[in-house]
């Protein structure tokens, strides 16, 4: 398999260079050439397999031969046997045609941790293969930060630094990146916001001398690997269905931030997975809804809400979809981005946009609407929803269609955003791993905003 870039301008490479690169070198998303297309005899075999099977299985169809089989089953089995639940990603049924895709069993409580877990082994298998060191550099607004550091805490060959708005995460979020004692692990505390963390990185990564020098490598949802992660809990959560029921159409309601994990969803579908409708589900940071019901793409106004992970306007996976949407047209996708860095908005035309509302549907839940969704789940159906998931979950409702089934994806744990669960009177025990942070050391650097200061803790550490 060979990947190349949306904007066309990258020779095609493999999968480990896929991985290695991250942001494709011309500026765009990396790609796989062709997308494997499934035959109704292999999604029928596919259906008995365990979790890390199914995994084997789509990811053997991406790597192509460059890990040998055996050792790709290594990585895999390796990755998901630190989750908690058997089944890896449990689908459990809330009411009738409702069910959640619980992705929260990892180490960090998050979905994260199904992508993350098997990057920080890929990385370390890399630097093994190849005898090279990679060096992680990535910011944080909370869950990315603590997944990928459990992800790579420890492992030989390679040193993980984060960047995380200090004192701007949840409670839990902070504890799970700082009380990891491991010495490969940098935790720098940003005086500042999130898009501040964010834009340092950018810089560096820009600065090439620098980037190529201390073998930057990047985790953000951009990696390819992480998509492809993504796609094995669509096709597991849908086999599960299937075994209980006559399923009809299978809806999915992806809580959404950065597009990465409901591209994986439409990844999936286009692989042959019969995905009735992806759901696009936002809070009040709503540039996505906005793009699906009227064609127009447009950040608006940074609104804080109780799902951080999705209070994002500019979407990174976004792209990878325009790619498809435009017939997988390199010179078109280039056009639209550059247009949309000049302008600062885009609009697509009315065939498009058809072609968008047959892909997706589209809602954004609205705050109050976020803590009332938690609010009656819990007491309808005694279930304690995240707000993330609560976004999902509220988006799902709404869309509702009789006789269709609804699979809203869990993607954290309510212990994590136990700041938002209060605001409604709800008490909720912590896990036993999320209680035992509480009274653990904490190791972090607080540091100003400045790239200078940023780069020489880098330097002390790399
Ligand atoms: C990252 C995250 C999301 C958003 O996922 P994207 O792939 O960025 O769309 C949703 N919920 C939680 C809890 C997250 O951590």
């Amino acid at each position: 398999m060979d990947y190349i870039s949306t904007r066309g301008k990258v020779e095609a490479i493999g999968f480990i260079d896929a991985i290695l690169m991250g942001l494709a070198d011309d500026g765009g998303l990396l790609v796989p050439k062709h997308i494997p297309q499934l035959s109704a005899d292999t999604l029928q075999a596919w259906q008995k397999l365990s979790y890390s099977e199914l995994a084997l299985e789509i990811f053997s169809l991406y790597v192509n031969n460059e890990i040998p089989r055996e050792d790709l089953k290594q990585l895999v089995d390796d990755s998901y046997a630190t989750f908690r639940d058997e089944a890896v990603t449990p689908v459990r049924r809330l009411h009738d045609g409702m069910y959640v895709l619980e992705l929260f069993h990892g180490p960090t409580f998050a979905f994260k941790d199904i992508a993350l877990q098997f990057l920080g082994n890929l990385y370390s298998y890399v630097s093994r293969k190849t005898n090279s060191i990679i060096h992680i550099l990535g910011a944080t607004s909370g869950d990315t930060g603590a997944s990928a550091i459990e992800g790579v805490r420890g492992k030989e060959g390679i040193r993980i630094c984060i960047l995380h708005p200090h004192q701007k995460v949840s409670k839990v979020q902070e504890l799970q990146m700082t009380t990891v004692e491991d010495a490969n692990v940098l935790n720098l505390a940003v005086e500042g916001t999130f898009d501040d963390c964010q834009r340092i990185i950018k810089e560096l990564f820009a600065d090439v001398a620098f980037k190529h020098h201390y073998h930057l490598r990047a985790i953000n949802s951009i990696n390819i690997a992480r998509i492809l992660a993504q796609t094995v809990y669509y096709f597991y959560a849908y086999f599960r269905l299937a075994d209980q029921e006559q399923v009809g159409k299978v809806n999915f309601s992806v809580p959404t931030g950065n597009f990465g994990d409901i591209f994986a969803g439409y990844l999936a579908q286009k692989m042959g997975l019969p995905i009735n409708k992806l759901i696009l589900a936002t809070n009040e940071n709503n540039i996505l809804e906005r793009f699906v019901h009227e064609g127009v793409y447009q950040p608006g106004a940074f609104r804080g809400t109780h799902s951080p992970s999705m209070d994002i306007q500019v979407a990174s996976n976004f792209e990878r979809y325009l790619f498809y949407l435009y017939g997988e047209d390199a010179e078109a996708v280039t056009a639209i981005m550059e247009q949309f860095k000049a302008e600062g908005r885009v609009t697509i035309p009315a065939d498009k946009l058809q072609t968008v509302q047959a892909d997706f549907a589209a809602y954004g839940v609205q705050n109050e609407e976020c803590l009332d969704t938690i609010s009656t789940y819990y007491e309808n159906y005694n279930y304690l929803l995240d707000p993330h998931t609560a976004c999902g979950v509220a988006a799902a409702d709404k869309l509702a269609v009789d006789g269709e089934v609804m699979v809203a994806l869990s993607t954290a744990h309510p212990a994590k955003f136990d700041e938002s669960i209060r605001l409604r009177d709800i008490e909720q025990t912590y896990p036993e791993q999320i209680q035992a942070l509480f009274d653990k050391k904490q190791f972090q650097t607080v540091v100003g905003g400045s790239n200078d200061e940023i780069k020489e803790q880098l330097v002390k550490f790399f």
